[in-house]
């Protein structure tokens, strides 16, 4: 039996303004069609842990493709429904959060709860549930496992079949049942991504019962393209490291790979990355670079690219991802093998320029991972903070007006300018249309040579 508490406080105290209005408003709807409806998982979980998310999840006892569409009718929304979940997007294109931002998108993810709909595992006996409670059942862990009615009559109202508040103030990750990871063996990583990003334990019971699902290589039976993205998420985590060493030790990595082990080598070059990742974070916030591209790369920094490959095809990376691996890590190792002769050279500032720029953003994170010389890791930050954003003053209207016809050349003039600026021989404009001056004429000189 459910234990009764109400956050309706929590939700004034914690929640925007506007978000709080959408919720009430989603029970009067509720109301309206003659449906309880409940917000869940996820955000009733950072409510509780006061760090609210804006991420809302919501459930319908009854349809909850209706309620969607009436939803967004209601807020000058979109629906996107998927009929074969019973699920729908509502889509808020301009949702006001506070006066000092500007509107921005806002989803309201909208499921439906119904018994017919659930399969029940074989080896469970067959009970009856309230719809809402066997939703939650289905759940991953207890802590994700809450509901709060939005109804007015009984808005705030929280729903706790499984001792989710408990489990939340100890601290502890807990599995609904014992099938669960057969159910689905991505929890395994699930469980690992809120234990570390929460800094809760893994239940005792839950832990024994990961540790059996890897002896019975329940992983082996998964598709790549699902652990790929749990994948995804544990690196997008801040504290990924430690993730990845948790993973480590139970021994869910080399149970994804046999190559997939954290040595003290990889461990070295990810902690370096890691540190990198904070610098870059703190600079600039868009765009943020993939954290799968680095992780995988420098996993698979030893490897050879055949390796890479069978890994992304375990990983069932789509031939896109695939594409832009193999580019990263092939432009990575080249620019490595220039960089150390640049430094050998007189390290003009144009010649790094020429061999960065082709290298994208995650390469030359990667390369100031990799290199442990200072010169090259100073030389690598400022080509990202200051080189790689040196605009000319001048622009190719000049060169119309100097009475060039446009082509290639217009190109190669100027990033021949680009390379005067970076190293200091074209600072201001009058310089940069000086140096053209001197490039078309000579360009004009080329075109006069018999045989040119
Ligand atoms: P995050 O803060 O990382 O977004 P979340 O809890 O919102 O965490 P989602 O992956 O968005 O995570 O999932 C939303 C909800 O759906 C979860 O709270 C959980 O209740 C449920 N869920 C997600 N994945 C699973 C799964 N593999 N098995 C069971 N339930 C799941």
């Amino acid at each position: 039996k459910s234990r009764e508490r109400n956050v309706s406080a929590l939700f004034h105290d914690q929640l925007p303004r506007p978000v709080l209005a959408l919720l009430e408003d989603a029970g009067r709807l509720g109301d309206e069609l003659g449906v309880p409806v409940y917000a869940v998982g996820g955000f009733v979980r950072d409510l509780l842990l006061k760090s609210p998310t804006l991420d809302l999840d919501l459930v319908v006892e009854g349809d909850g493709q209706a309620f969607a569409r009436a939803f967004a009718a209601r807020h000058q929304g979109r629906v996107r429904e998927h009929s074969k979940f019973k699920t729908a997007v509502v889509v808020l294109p301009h949702f006001t959060i506070n006066a000092n931002q500007p509107p921005r998108e806002q989803k309201v993810d909208v499921a439906t709860a119904r018994l017919e709909y659930y399969e029940y595992p074989a080896a469970l006996p067959t009970v009856e549930l309230s719809s809402i409670k066997m939703d939650l059942y289905r759940r991953d862990f207890t802590i994700n496992a809450l509901a709060v009615e939005l109804n007015p009559a009984s808005f705030g109202r929280l729903v706790d079949f499984f001792g989710s508040q408990r489990d939340i103030k100890d601290r502890v990750i807990r599995v609904l049942h014992s099938l669960s990871f057969v159910e689905d063996p991505t929890r395994m990583l699930r469980a690992v991504r809120f234990s570390q990003r929460y800094d809760f334990r893994i239940g005792k019971q839950t832990l024994r019962l990961i540790k059996n699902a890897l002896q019975l290589n329940l992983l082996d039976r998964l598709s790549g393209h699902r652990i790929f993205n749990e994948l995804k998420l544990i690196l997008n985590e801040e504290e990924f490291l430690q993730d990845l060493e948790m993973m480590q030790d139970l021994g869910i990595l080399k149970a994804i790979h046999p190559k997939l082990e954290m040595t003290p080598h990889r461990k070295a070059l990810l902690e370096e990355l890691d540190k990198i990742l904070t610098w870059y974070g703190l600079l600039y916030q868009s765009p943020t670079p993939r954290r799968w591209l680095l992780c995988l790369l420098a996993m698979a920094a030893t490897w050879k690219e055949e390796e890479l490959l069978a890994l992304t095809v375990r990983l069932g990376l789509s031939k896109k991802e695939e594409r832009e691996l193999v580019t990263l890590r092939r432009s990575v190792h080249k620019a490595m093998d220039l960089l150390k002769r640049w430094c050998a050279g007189d390290k003009s500032l144009s010649e790094l320029y020429g061999i960065m720029h082709q290298t994208p953003l995650e390469g030359a994170l990667l390369l100031m991972a990799k290199f442990d010389d200072d010169c090259i890791k100073k030389h690598l930050s400022l080509y990202l903070t200051t080189l790689r954003g040196i605009q000319l003053q001048m622009s190719g209207e000049h060169l119309m007006d100097m009475g060039l016809p446009p082509g290639p050349i217009y190109t190669r003039i100027l990033d021949s300018i680009r390379a005067a600026k970076l190293d200091g021989r074209a600072s201001t404009l009058a310089a940069e249309l000086a140096l053209a001056e001197i490039l078309v004429r000579q360009y004009w000189d080329a075109q006069q040579q018999p045989g040119s």
